[in-house]
């Protein structure tokens, strides 16, 4: 089923995911949802904040359905390591029409539970490094839009404002 995405200034995405206690047939339907969802948009990740449910869990594929090897579900996902400096455009389907510049790790080790409650550990590096950065913001209540600086910011939050007024966002 697919499951509306909440955008920029839903107080649910600005705020904190809670831990999962436990997988049940309610969390494993989410998760179901979440990757027809994320395909469906098409995007490379969501979060579950985006879908209005504030718990810690992402999906991710950067092969967008292509690779069947490209899905990963990460429930309570930590980081254990992550090095190095990438600048590149980002965009987020809870920001739909906006891009910028975002400074991510260009490497990124995240462990955490896949769906079935088994601990796994993935290595991302380039665009899934910084996939998994913007997921694991997420489940923090950061959007890339909080991560910019200065006029960049400014721009886009006043943008987005302005669609809100005017009923288009
Ligand atoms: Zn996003």
């Amino acid at each position: 089923m697919l499951r509306p995405i909440l955008k920029y200034g839903d107080q649910m995405l600005h705020e904190p995911a809670r831990t999962v206690e436990s997988i049940t047939p309610e969390i494993e339907r989410l998760v179901d949802d979440m990757i027809e969802t994320m395909y469906a948009a098409p995007g490379v990740g969501l979060a579950a904040p985006q879908v209005g449910l504030p718990l810690r869990i992402f999906v991710v594929d950067i092969s967008i359905g292509h690779d069947p090897s490209g899905l990963m579900v990460f429930i309570n996902p930590e980081f254990v390591e992550r090095d190095g400096v990438q600048l590149e455009e980002e965009g987020c389907l809870s920001v739909p029409g906006f891009n910028a510049t975002v400074v991510r790790p260009s490497r990124a080790v995240v462990k955490g539970l896949d769906r079935a409650g088994t601990v796994q550990q993935h290595e991302g590096t380039g665009l899934l490094a910084r996939a998994f950065q913007h997921e694991m913001d997420h489940l923090d209540g950061t959007l890339f839009v909080d991560r910019l600086r200065g006029i960049k910011r400014d721009l886009i939050v006043r943008r987005i404002k302005k669609l809100t007024r005017a009923g288009k966002w």
